[in-house]
């Protein structure tokens, strides 16, 4: 149920999509522009001289998941988080994905609060 497989930029737009391993080459097509790009340092989501493995759940399996809550301890989450979470289902629903609803859970153990983040209507 779980594919591994590299998170991939692109050279002309911002997506950053999920490539399981099965699709993997030297070269790829960028699935939110179609541009072509070469697997190269300057596209994986990290600074490593190595790409990192990625995990995706079965598209079939994540289908069945309508929302996802993303927890933790500290008061508040910071800005640089919420906004890539904020993009990711956008780029899903770009991409023509199915997307779910995307919740912020914070001060977990203390005083939990929940809020929506990202709807899955967009
Ligand atoms: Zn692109």
């Amino acid at each position: 149920m779980l594919r591994r497989g590299l998170a991939l930029g692109c050279e002309q737009c911002p997506a950053f999509e999920f490539y399981p391993l099965e699709e993997l080459a030297q070269r790829y097509r960028c699935r939110r522009c179609g541009a072509v790009n070469d697997l190269v340092q300057a596209r994986w989501k990290t600074g490593a001289s190595e790409p990192e493995w990625y995990y995706e759940l079965h598209p079939a399996v994540a289908e069945l998941i309508d929302r996802v809550v993303l927890a933790t301890a500290a008061p508040a989450w910071d800005t640089s988080t919420t906004t890539v979470a904020r993009r990711e289902p956008h780029g899903l629903r770009t991409a023509g994905k199915y997307t779910p609803d995307l919740y912020l859970l914070t001060a977990v153990g203390s005083s939990p609060a929940l809020e929506l983040l990202a709807s899955a209507q967009g």
